[in-house]
């Protein structure tokens, strides 16, 4: 068993019910990846010190706002930089990420009307991933 590479990995899709709903998203293909690679498990949301249940959150322009009109920003934005520290400290270079989140979400997330519609757009921390050298996938992509 090759445990070598390192990867972050968002949390839910490994089945930790760490989602809005305090459910998961597991899933099968990330689980299987984790028995021959490390995953380091994160959720940026839990990290920026947001509770679990949570009142759902969209991006809308620069901003992150819940169902309920709260400004969330300054939490999604810490709990990046708690994800681009852990991984400085393990040496990942590759993250996956949950699809649409706007946390995790990479090329695709929600319009921010809560209403299903997806646009072109990172998550918060799938963009400071980024824009720090670390190549970012989905589990759509697996
Ligand atoms: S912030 Fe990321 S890891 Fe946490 S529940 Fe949302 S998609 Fe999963």
């Amino acid at each position: 068993m090759n445990k070598g590479t390192i990867k972050l990995c968002s949390a839910c899709l490994l089945g930790i019910n760490c989602c809005h709903d305090g459910k998961n998203n597991l899933n099968k293909k990330v689980l299987h990846l984790a028995s021959k690679e490390t995953l380091i498990p994160v959720c940026p949301e839990q990290l920026g010190g947001l509770p679990t249940p949570r009142v759902i959150a969209e991006q809308r322009g620069d901003k992150v706002v819940t169902e309920v009109g709260d400004d969330v920003t300054e939490k999604f934005e810490d709990g990046a930089r708690q994800v681009l520290k852990l991984a400085e400290i393990y040496g990942c270079i590759e993250a996956i990420l949950k699809q649409r989140s706007p946390s995790c979400g990479c090329g695709k997330i929600y319009d921010g009307t809560f209403s299903g519609i997806v646009v072109e757009g990172d998550g918060v921390t799938a963009k400071l991933l980024k824009e720090n050298g670390i190549s970012v996938i989905t589990e759509e992509d697996l």
